[in-house]
């Protein structure tokens, strides 16, 4: 079913629809689709909410039972996000001592973004300090705290819920994403969130909310439900085709440094186009010059258990042992644990030397280190034959 576009402008798309503000309106005729993965997040979701509520001493009713994607990844991620809920906690008793806990609460958006609201994960109210936690249980995109416009519409919310009753002036938001082991805090005044509310978040809404503004294509693309149809992004990313004819002979650097800057765009909106025509094609939509085939398959055992019983009976040993990798091992014994008995045999190897954007926080690679090293190792090389 198509959404209204009140329900369209939530905090979790926010950093969509302020970055391109006609999408909401746009993409609000497109049917909202449940993926596995946001059925998957729910489900975290609701056994967190479990865990921090028994931690914390509140009636709750144990969801596992009713839960599609429960696992011992997804206990032992809970257990982690209910742990770093209770430290938080308990760090702001030592300066207020009665700090509140709110868990899954609505927050009213309303004053800033028109029939707007969301539900906060967890909220936490101290004197003069509120801090907003977010879980994440999505493993894709690698989730910031800083000047993220969800977490800053929720600490928004919070802030209208109990700015009377305690006197905050400093904010922390955190997002809590252990599937990435990434705890991400940022701490603002409570001036600063209202400034950017009321310079950025507001106009951007009052266009959004009657899809006014200009289409802006770029990597939010890829969460809007327009994002294969829409012709502002085929035309983001169709202008790379100038290169094929304007350039008669190498591309420079400074040609090369455009392309890559595009390139991952590029790549995912071909992606989307593709996803988009085959369901199409499947429902019988017909593209010219284009038919829907059966695809290659891998040959595959009927029934395992009876391969291994006839395989067995032959004389020979069908199962295959072997060590559990780190991520299922570290469900099988729980992050501590995990720790505790595996931590002295864990090591990471350099990374795969990867060409990124100069905004990527990761440090540079020092490449003429890498050059040095090559050179003395070809001398060495040449030195022993
Ligand atoms: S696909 Fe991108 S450019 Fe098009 S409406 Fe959605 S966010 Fe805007």
């Amino acid at each position: 079913m198509p959404g209204s576009v009140h329900a369209m402008l939530s905090p979790s798309s926010a950093h969509m629809w302020m970055a391109c503000t006609p999408s909401a309106k746009f993409s609000s005729q497109f049917p909202d689709e449940e993926s596995p993965y946001a059925k998957e997040g729910t489900d975290a979701h609701r056994l967190c909410e479990f865990k921090l509520k028994k931690a914390l001493g509140m009636d709750a009713v144990d969801p596992r039972p009713g839960l599609g994607f429960y696992d011992a990844e997804m206990e032992s991620c809970s257990d982690d996000y209910a742990s770093f809920v209770m430290d938080t906690w308990s760090k702001l008793k030592e300066t207020c001592p009665d700090p509140m806990v709110m868990i899954e609460q609505k927050l009213d958006l309303s004053a800033y973004i028109p029939s707007g609201y969301g539900y906060g994960d967890c909220i936490i109210v101290a004197d003069g300090h509120m801090h907003v936690v977010d879980f994440k249980y999505g493993l894709g995109v690698m989730v910031e705290a800083e000047e993220n416009p969800q977490m800053m519409c929720y600490a928004l919310g919070a802030l209208e819920l109990v700015d009377s009753l305690y006197d905050i002036d400093t904010v922390s938001v955190t997002v809590f994403q252990p599937r990435r082991e990434n705890v991400s805090t940022w701490t603002i005044t409570r001036d600063e969130l209202l400034a950017w509310a009321n310079e950025k978040l507001v106009p951007a809404a009052k266009l959004a909310i009657d899809g006014n503004g200009d289409f802006v294509a770029g990597e939010h693309c890829r969460f809007c439900k327009a994002k294969a149809v829409c012709r502002a992004r085929a035309e983001f990313n169709l202008e790379l085709a100038r290169y094929d004819f304007q350039m008669p002979e190498n591309l420079d650097g400074t040609e090369i440094a455009a392309i890559l800057g595009r390139i991952d765009a590029l790549v995912t909106w071909a992606d989307d186009i593709k996803e988009f025509a085959l369901k199409e094609a499947l429902s019988g939509k017909h593209y010219d010059g284009f038919k829907v085939v059966e695809g290659r398959s891998v040959r595959k055992y009927t029934s395992e258990e009876e391969a291994a019983k006839v395989v067995t009976k032959a004389g020979y040993d069908p199962y295959e042992k072997k060590v559990y990798g780190i991520t299922a091992m570290t469900a099988l014994l729980g992050r501590k644990r995990f720790e505790e008995v595996l931590g002295s045999l864990v090591c990471k190897a350099p990374g795969k030397p990867t060409l990124v954007e100069e905004s990527d926080k990761r440090p540079a690679l020092d490449t003429a280190k890498e050059d040095f090293k090559t050179v003395v190792n070809e001398e060495e090389n040449h030195d022993k034959h």
